[in-house]
């Protein structure tokens, strides 16, 4: 839905970097754009790997 604010595993901060990891990763090679960003845990990785961005979607449907 929305990027967690924190690692779920170590706790380390992460939702301040996910808008330039999603826009950069159009572009450049996935673990490329992680490394450079200075994730190198495969914990805090895998947050950013295996997220879904479905917000957008989910306001399109009117809450009762
Ligand atoms: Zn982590």
């Amino acid at each position: 839905m929305i990027i967690p604010i924190r690692c779920f595993t170590c706790g380390k901060p992460i939702a301040q970097d996910w808008e330039e990891f999603e826009k950069r990763s159009k572009k450049e090679k996935t673990n490329d754009v992680l490394d450079s960003l200075g994730y190198t845990r495969y914990c805090c990785r895998r947050m950013f790997i295996a997220h879904c961005e479905i917000i957008d979607e989910t306001m399109q449907y009117k809450k009762f």
